[in-house]
């Protein structure tokens, strides 16, 4: 790249011809010199070869689809490196929650608010410089914060809010239903504010038009996020299925996370059981629906899209549940989150094989040093996993919008999607006449690629 890489309103009303080393659109085999026709914010056209003058000649870059971050929690993004993993999972929940309670406290403060959104726009920056297009954060309460948003729409980055949910009391259960109404309005009240008058703005982003330019809120899209199995209960999950299904929201759950969250599933047992008790939740009733990983994810193939977020340590049969609702529901895996607590082997091979839709986060700062897509990705690759550099590729874009439900308008390059792009430099020219093939092993080789940008509008 000879100048700093960018597109601006400038070239809103017309043709853009962008050619690039390499173009990798997702959906076809990686093209050399291939450009990218763009007019406003969408892609019209895709040409092997230039068939008219260029505008932006990435000389020494190959072009991607924009990443895609399917899960993340923003808030932690002030952690300078991750809180260790010893001692084990629920030992680490306990630094998590000290943390916090340390960081923000209550939230009475002035001071603890705007630490938060320092946090939370720290982590946003972080994941636009990696080249990241899509994230799908977790939010928890106080959030959105307006500020924050407004920093994203000057990036070409679209945010989901997937407001966590958890508990088991009731009264637990009304706090936090009240919590999740107010980051519900907020986020409504933020998108009505700046969409054009005649919009239809009750399905908040996802099946809205993201024809029209001028829709300032393409990029702010809305959801839940019951906890996890162990912390929240089935009426709990049950509600935040049910308006998954009424709003159209995605839906994320951390499922199948660790051994000592299955024993629990199985017999009640183990620390989970031993930490339920601590808090004062004691004996769970065991509700003949919701007794194993499968009886959740059954319930939730009932949302409109499903996250099921990790799933380290799903079987076989859970699998062939989740490839049966393939269309709506996705299993998140967060290779570097997966490295930092030692889990088994994650079987992503036989999960794909068995017809499972994989797709990739980097979980937060608190178990991962940084929100680098693109490092999940050479993770990835490097571990011997089996899979051609397009299939990895797709895990972080065509997979992940399809599970999102915005394939319409991002995870490839085509035309009518979003101008959203991922570029990633090539340091040695000479890499770059290669068969399509090799450019893969180019790319996740830390030697041969300067740290991935955002390109787009
Ligand atoms: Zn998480």
């Amino acid at each position: 790249m000879k100048q700093q890489v960018s597109l601006n309103d400038s070239v809103i009303d017309r043709n853009h011809r962008i050619r690039a080393a390499w173009l990798l659109t997702g959906i076809a085999e990686p093209m050399r010199g291939g450009c990218v026709v763009v007019r406003g914010r969408r892609i019209i056209d895709i040409e092997e070869r230039a068939l008219g003058p260029i505008d932006i000649d990435l000389e020494d870059v190959v072009l991607m689809p924009g990443l895609i971050n399917s899960h993340t929690h923003l808030e932690f993004s002030g952690l300078s490196s991750p809180l260790s993993a010893e001692g084990g999972f629920v030992e680490w929940v306990r630094k998590v929650i000290a943390y916090r309670q340390e960081r923000w406290g209550d939230f009475t403060s002035p001071l603890q608010i705007e630490r938060r959104r320092l946090d939370l726009q720290l982590g946003l920056e972080e994941a636009v410089q990696c080249g990241t297009a899509v994230l799908a954060d977790i939010a928890t309460h106080p959030y959105p914060l307006p500020e924050v948003l407004d920093a994203a729409a000057t990036h070409p980055v679209m945010i989901w809010g997937l407001g966590e949910v958890l508990g088991w009391t009731e009264q637990r259960r009304q706090e936090m239903r009240l919590a999740f109404d107010g980051m519900s309005e907020q986020a409504k009240a933020y998108c009505e504010d700046r969409l054009p008058t005649g919009n239809d703005t009750n399905q908040l982003g996802n099946d809205r038009s993201d024809h029209n330019k001028n829709d300032g809120c393409i990029d702010y899209r809305w959801g839940i996020s019951p906890h996890a199995p162990y912390s929240t209960s089935p009426r709990v999950i049950q509600w935040c299925i049910e308006r998954s299904r009424l709003s159209k929201q995605v839906l994320a759950m951390h499922v199948g996370e660790t051994l000592e969250e299955m024993e629990w599933l199985a017999n009640r047992s183990g620390v989970f059981a031993d930490l339920l008790e601590r808090i004062g939740v004691g004996n769970v009733p065991s509700l003949p629906q919701w007794k194993t990983a499968r009886d959740y994810l059954n319930h939730l193939s009932r949302a409109w899209r499903a996250l099921v977020v990790h799933g380290n340590y799903l079987g076989i049969e859970d699998w062939e549940l989740m490839a049966q609702h393939r269309e709506k529901m996705s299993v998140v895996y967060c290779p570097r989150t997966h490295q930092h607590f030692a889990h088994n082997r994650y079987p992503l091979l036989a999960m794909r094989q068995a017809g499972v839709r994989v797709v990739l986060g980097t979980d937060s700062r608190a178990s991962n040093p940084d929100l680098n897509m693109w490092e999940e990705l050479r993770t990835v690759a490097a571990g011997g996993c089996g899979l051609g550099g397009q299939e990895i590729l797709g895990m972080a874009t065509m997979e992940a919008a399809t599970g999102l439900g915005i394939a319409n308008v991002l995870g490839s390059i085509e035309a009518g999607k979003l101008a959203r792009f991922s570029v990633a430099k090539i340091l040695e020219p000479g890499h770059l006449a290669v068969t399509p093939k090799l450019i893969w092993e180019h790319l996740w080789d830390r030697r041969d690629v300067a740290l991935p940008q955002s390109f787009g509008l």
